[in-house]
């Protein structure tokens, strides 16, 4: 695997890899690599012949207080991961080369930021919409793989590239979890061992209220019961915990929607200092 950290040298190795006609996915990340981001670039692998990641811990999605200083950053063995799971370029440019002085373009997808993470994490997505439009161009890739994981901003990237006929297929895997159920994310390693036992809590109680949902419940009970779930393992803080339609992420009528429209049930809260996020998809049941 090919390491590169100037725009020049990226340039060189993706005209390289593609000399034959081959075709690029890319895999963009922050780094601290687990399970899930390892599960992209193997559907990576599946989807194209050479497979580029890129780890770019970007400060302008992080908000003012929030976590940029603290994020886990450990280079050596990303690269050691990323080797093993067969990608073929590592683009790991530094900020000065993202955003060099007089950088002032933002792009901002304002429907689909709205709302859920948008409405706690302000400039978040604009921050998000704008690093990955430049590693796009920056890569030119034919495909670019990113996690259900990160449901809204999947939404956002899709919304972009649309809108700017953007030449690249947005494609979303589900998430890896670990053995209990728990997200995979980079900030579990924020977690005391307590909290982590904890934070369990946050799949089990989505579970159970998709349960509760698909079998007739009432939302705003079974979204009241999943909240004190949480309340109770010791979240101190629930930014919201939320039914949209999948492939829109509008808020549904729910006296208007038909049995079998595809839900997507989604939470962000808060244990110590650490946010995590989930989401599952639903089937609004017909009754
Ligand atoms: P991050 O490094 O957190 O910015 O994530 C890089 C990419 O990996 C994003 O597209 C995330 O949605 C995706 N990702 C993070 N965690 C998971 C997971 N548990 N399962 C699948 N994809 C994930």
């Amino acid at each position: 695997m090919q390491a590169v950290s100037d725009i020049m040298s990226l340039r060189t190795a993706t005209k390289d890899l593609r000399n034959t006609g081959a075709s690029l996915a890319l895999v963009p990340t922050m780094g601290a690599l687990h399970d899930g981001h390892l599960a992209l670039v193997e559907q990576a692998k599946r989807r194209a012949d050479h497979v580029a990641v890129s780890i770019f811990v970007n400060p302008t999605q992080f908000g003012e207080g929030e976590d940029l200083d603290a994020y886990p950053r450990q280079l050596a063995r990303d690269k050691a991961l990323l080797e093993e799971a067969g990608a073929a370029l590592l683009w790991v440019p530094d900020v000065q080369t993202m955003y060099p002085a007089g950088f002032q373009t933002v792009i901002s997808t304002p429907q689909a930021a709205q709302g859920l993470c948008g409405a706690k994490r302000p400039g978040h997505f604009d921050g998000v919409a704008t690093v990955v439009c430049k590693l796009l161009n920056q890569v030119d890739p034919d495909i670019a793989l990113f996690g259900e994981k990160d449901y809204q901003q999947l939404a956002v990237i899709k919304s972009m590239v649309r809108d700017l006929d953007m030449d690249v297929t947005i494609e979303g895997v589900p998430t890896i979890r670990e053995a209990d159920g728990l997200a995979m994310s980079s900030r579990n390693a924020y977690l005391s061992v307590e909290q982590r036992q904890s934070a369990v809590t946050l799949p089990n109680a989505m579970k159970v209220a998709i349960a509760e949902i698909q079998t007739g419940g009432k939302v705003d009970q079974a979204l009241a019961t999943l909240q004190h779930a949480l309340e109770q393992a010791g979240f101190h803080q629930c930014d919201y915990a939320e039914l949209r339609v999948a492939n829109s992420l509008a808020v549904p009528d729910f006296d208007m929607l038909k049995g079998g429209t595809e839900l997507r049930l989604l939470v962000a809260a808060h244990i110590g200092k650490t946010r995590l996020i989930d989401n599952m998809p639903l089937l609004w049941p017909t009754i």
